[in-house]
C-alpha cells in the first residue's frame, strides 16, 4: 500500500482544460459547470485528481468570462480543493500552453486532462503514470468497435478498425518534455497533446482506458454519464 501511495507522488501536477467556449450543448452555463449528481462536472474532475493524490499541483484553465462563475460556484458547493487558474485560449492548443506557464514542478510527470471527462478512474490515472514512468510519454486509448469509413469529396472507403484506436485524456508527460513540446508554433492538426510531442519529436506509449471516461459534449452524454455513474462505483465520487 505504502508503495502504491509512493507511485502515485510521481504524478506531480496535472492541468484540467475547460477553456473552451463549448458551442454544441445550446445551453447558457457551459458544460463543464452543469450538474451531475448535484455537483458540478468540473468539480468531479478536480476531486478525481486530489483523490488520486492530495498534494497534487491543479492548474485550470477557464475561459476568461467564466473565472468569476467558476469562483462564485466553488463558495456555493463550498469546494476548497486548493487549485491554480489561469484563461483559456483560442485553440485548445493555447489553453494548455496558459496552463504549463503555471506549473511550478520541474521534474517528475504531468497530467493533462479534459475537464469535460469526470468519469476517469484511478485505476487508469495509475496505469498511465506507470507508462510514462518507464516511457516519459503515455495517453489512454480504447478500441473501435464501429466500423469506420473515411470520406473523401464523393468517394468513401472502409478502414481497417482493428488498426484504429479512440484517443481520450489523461495524456501524461515528463514536465520538461511537454514544457520543451509546447515551445512549437501551433499546426490545426494539434488535436489532443499527444499529437504536440510527436510533432516534437517524440514517441508515445498507448496505455488502455476506461471506456466510461466519456466526454461530455451534448446533453445526450451528460443524461449518460448520469446513468453511468449510478451504474459503475468506481467513478462515483
Ligand atoms: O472540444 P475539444 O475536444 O477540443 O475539448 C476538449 C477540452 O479542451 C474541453 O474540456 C475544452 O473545454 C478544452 N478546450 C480548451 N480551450 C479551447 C478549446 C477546448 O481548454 N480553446
Amino acid at each position: 500500500m505504502e508503495s502504491l501511495n509512493k507511485k502515485k507522488e510521481l504524478l506531480k501536477s496535472v492541468i484540467i482544460v475547460a477553456g473552451g467556449s463549448g458551442k454544441r450543448m445550446n445551453n447558457l452555463i457551459p458544460k463543464q459547470f452543469l450538474l451531475l449528481r448535484d455537483l458540478p462536472v468540473l468539480m468531479h474532475t478536480v476531486l478525481k485528481f486530489y483523490n488520486f493524490n492530495a498534494d497534487i499541483e491543479i492548474v485550470l484553465v477557464l475561459p476568461e468570462n467564466n473565472i468569476e462563475i467558476w469562483k462564485n460556484l466553488c463558495k456555493k458547493h463550498q469546494f476548497n480543493i486548493n487549485h491554480k487558474m489561469t484563461k483559456g485560449g483560442k485553440e485548445r492548443f493555447f489553453s494548455v500552453k496558459n496552463g504549463l506557464d503555471l506549473i511550478e514542478h520541474k521534474s517528475g510527470l504531468i497530467a493533462i486532462h479534459d475537464g469535460v471527462r469526470p468519469l476517469i478512474d484511478s485505476e487508469t490515472i495509475l496505469k498511465g503514470l506507470l507508462t510514462a514512468e518507464k516511457h516519459q510519454t503515455a495517453i489512454p486509448v480504447i478500441d473501435v468497435t464501429d466500423s469506420i469509413r473515411l470520406v473523401e469529396k464523393d468517394k468513401n472507403f472502409q478502414l481497417d478498425r482493428n488498426k484504429l484506436k479512440r484517443v481520450q485524456t489523461p495524456q501524461i508527460f515528463d514536465i520538461q518534455l511537454i514544457k520543451e513540446a509546447y515551445k512549437k508554433d501551433f499546426n490545426p492538426d494539434y488535436t489532443d497533446d499527444a499529437s504536440v510531442v510527436e510533432a516534437a519529436g517524440h514517441k508515445i506509449f498507448l496505455f488502455e482506458g476506461n471506456i466510461e471516461n466519456i466526454k461530455i459534449t451534448t446533453k445526450f452524454d451528460l443524461d449518460f454519464a448520469e446513468f453511468l455513474t449510478t451504474k459503475f462505483s468506481n467513478i462515483k465520487q
